[in-house]
C-alpha cells in the first residue's frame, strides 16, 4: 500500500502525544491504483482510540484513510490524514458476532477468525482492504444469497469518531446507524465494527468456459454459493467462476498465483503486453486472444477466505455498477453494443474482462448500491495506459445509469445517481458533521 514512511508515522503519532504541530512528510500520498495523488497537511497513524478523538477535535479538516485501495478522491484532504492501520486488535466475541478494530485489513481479519474456526459471510476479492474502508464504501464479493459487508445483517454496530471528537457506538437501528453503514468517510473515522460470523468452511473453485445462455441462466447461478461470469471483450467467450462449499481437503496458498501459473500468464506479463498494445487495435486483439485462450479451465480447494480473497499485481483503474438481477441481460447487451461501437471506430479497446457478480440485495443502509434489490454488479477494468479509459467507462456509466445501475462507492465514477435515499443520507452527514469537517471535494461534488 503506497503509505507515508514507518518513520513519519511514528513521528505523527508522536507529534500527536506530545501536542505538536504538523509532520513534515516528504512523498505525497498515493492511492493502490496510481491514480490518485495528495499532500495532506499532516499524516498520522494513532494506537488508540482516544488518540483518534484526540486528532479530530484539534483538526479543522480530517480524512480517515485505510488500504488505499478505492479508485478516486474520497480520501483526499488538505488538512489531516489519519490512517487507522495501528488499530487492528480483536476486542471481543458476542455468540457469533465479534467486534474488529477498523484498521485490520480483511486478510488480517479473516486469518484471526479462521483461528477461531469463524469467517465473515462473504469476501470480495483483493484483501488489503481495511474494515473501516470496505464497510464505508459497501465492499461486496459474489455470493448470491448475501450483502455486501455494510449489509444489516453482517455489520451489526459501529463504533467511530464524530466531528466534536466524540467517541460514539451506533447500535440502534435509526437513521444514524444505516447511514453510518455506508458512509464514505462523511460522518467520521470509524475505529471498530461489530460483524456477524459464521463457521469456516473449505470452498472449490471451478473456472471454466460456458455459453452466454448457460452463464445467464438463474437456475445455474442458485446452484453455487458464490458465482461470477466474465465476458471477454470483442469475443463471445464467457468464463463462469464458482465457488462452493466441500468437504474435501483444502490446501493453503496463494491461489490466484497458482491460478496464473496453470495460465502461463503471469500479471506483470500481462500488464507489459497491455501496456503495449494500449491504443493499437490489433495488439489489444493479440492480447485478448491470448488471455481468452489461457483462462479456460481452473481448479483449486482452499479454506474459504482465501479462496474468495485472490489478489493479483496487475494494475488496472475500476468502475462497477449494480443493477437489479432482473436486468443482467440488458446490463450485458448494453456495454457489449458500447464495447463493440469504440473499438470499431478505433476510439476504445476494452482490454480485460467484465466481470458480472451475483449478491442479495442489502438490508439497514440508506446508500448501498445494492440496498434492498437484489443485484448482478458488473465491474469494468482497463490497464490505465489505455487513455481513453474515463471517457468509455462515462459513456458506460450513462448508459447502465439510464437502466437504474447504482454505482459502486469505492469505485471510479461513484455517484448518487438512482439512489432514493440520498437526501436523507445527506441530512444525516450535515447532522453528524454541520461543519463539514470531512467533507473534501469529492463529497461536495456527490453532495451538489
Ligand atoms: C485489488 C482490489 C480489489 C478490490 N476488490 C473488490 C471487490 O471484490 N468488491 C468490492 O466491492 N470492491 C472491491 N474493491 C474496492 C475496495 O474494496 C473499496 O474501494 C474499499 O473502499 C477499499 O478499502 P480501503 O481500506 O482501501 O479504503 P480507502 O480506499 O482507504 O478509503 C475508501 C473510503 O473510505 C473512507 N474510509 C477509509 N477508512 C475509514 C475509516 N476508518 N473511517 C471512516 N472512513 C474511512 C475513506 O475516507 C474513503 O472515502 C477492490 C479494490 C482493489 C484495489
Amino acid at each position: 500500500m503506497p503509505s507515508p514512511t514507518r518513520r513519519e508515522l511514528l513521528l505523527g503519532a508522536g507529534a500527536l502525544a506530545l501536542g505538536l504541530g504538523p509532520v513534515a512528510h516528504a512523498e505525497p500520498w498515493t492511492n493502490q491504483a496510481g491514480n490518485v495523488t495528495f499532500d495532506p497537511r499532516q499524516r498520522l497513524a494513532p494506537s488508540t482510540v482516544d488518540e483518534v478523538a484526540a486528532a479530530v477535535k484539534a483538526a479543522k479538516k480530517v480524512k480517515a484513510v485505510g488500504g488505499g485501495h478505492s479508485f478516486h478522491r474520497g480520501t483526499e484532504t488538505e488538512g489531516t490524514l489519519i490512517s487507522v492501520e495501528n488499530l487492528r486488535a480483536q476486542r471481543a466475541l458476542d455468540g457469533d458476532a465479534v467486534w474488529l478494530e477498523a484498521g485490520l485489513t480483511l486478510r488480517e481479519a479473516s486469518e484471526l477468525l479462521a483461528a477461531q474456526g469463524r469467517a465473515l459471510p462473504s469476501l470480495p476479492s483483493g484483501g488489503d482492504q481495511t474494515l473501516g474502508g470496505a464497510v464505508s464504501t459497501a465492499t461486496h464479493g459474489g455470493n448470491p444469497t448475501c450483502g455486501s459487508l455494510s449489509d444489516g445483517d453482517s455489520l451489526l454496530a459501529l463504533e467511530l469518531v464524530d466531528a466534536a471528537g466524540a467517541v460514539r457506538t451506533l447500535e440502534v437501528e435509526d437513521d444514524t446507524l444505516a447511514a453510518a453503514r455506508v458512509g464514505l468517510g462523511a460522518l467520521g473515522v470509524i475505529t471498530a465494527v461489530k460483524l456477524r460470523t459464521v463457521p469456516t468452511t473449505a470452498l472449490r473453485l471451478k473456472r471454466g468456459l460456458v455459453s452466454e445462455w448457460d452463464g445467464l441462466n438463474p437456475e445455474r447461478i442458485a446452484q453455487h454459493d458464490h458465482y461470477s461470469l466474465f465476458w471477454l471483450p470483442l469475443s463471445e467467450r464467457f468464463v463462469a467462476v464458482t465457488r462452493d462449499e466441500t468437504t474435501a481437503e483444502a490446501h493453503h496458498g496463494n491461489v490466484l498465483r497458482k491460478d496464473w501459473r496453470a495460465c502461463g500468464l503471469e500479471p506483470r506479463a500481462l500488464g507489459k503486453l497491455l501496456r503495449k498494445a494500449a491504443g493499437d487495435a490489433e495488439a489489444s486483439e493479440r492480447a485478448l486472444a491470448r488471455m481468452a485462450g489461457a483462462v479456460e479451465s481452473f481448479e483449486a480447494v482452499g479454506p474459504d477466505h482465501e479462496i474468495q480473497l485472490t489478489t493479483g499485481s496487475l494494475s488496472a483503474i475500476e468502475a462497477a455498477w449494480a443493477l437489479p438481477r432482473e436486468s443482467a441481460e440488458d446490463g450485458l447487451r448494453a456495454i457489449r453494443e458500447l464495447t463493440e461501437a469504440w473499438a470499431r471506430d478505433g476510439r476504445f479497446f476494452l482490454n480485460l474482462p467484465v466481470e458480472m457478480r451475483w449478491v442479495r440485495g442489502d438490508r439497514g443502509t440508506l446508500i448501498s448500491p445494492t440496498q434492498g434489490r437484489d443485484s448482478v454488479v458488473f465491474g469494468l477494468a482497463s490497464h490505465p495506459d489505455f487513455v481513453r479509459w474515463p471517457d468509455f467507462f462515462a459513456a458506460v456509466g450513462k448508459s447502465l445509469g439510464a437502466l437504474g445501475a447504482r454505482a459502486h462507492w469505492g469505485k471510479h465514477g461513484a455517484s448518487p445517481r438512482n439512489h432514493p435515499e440520498w437526501e436523507r443520507f445527506a441530512a444525516v452527514r450535515e447532522a453528524m458533521d454541520p461543519g463539514g469537517k470531512f467533507l473534501n471535494p469529492w463529497l461536495e461534488g456527490l453532495l451538489g
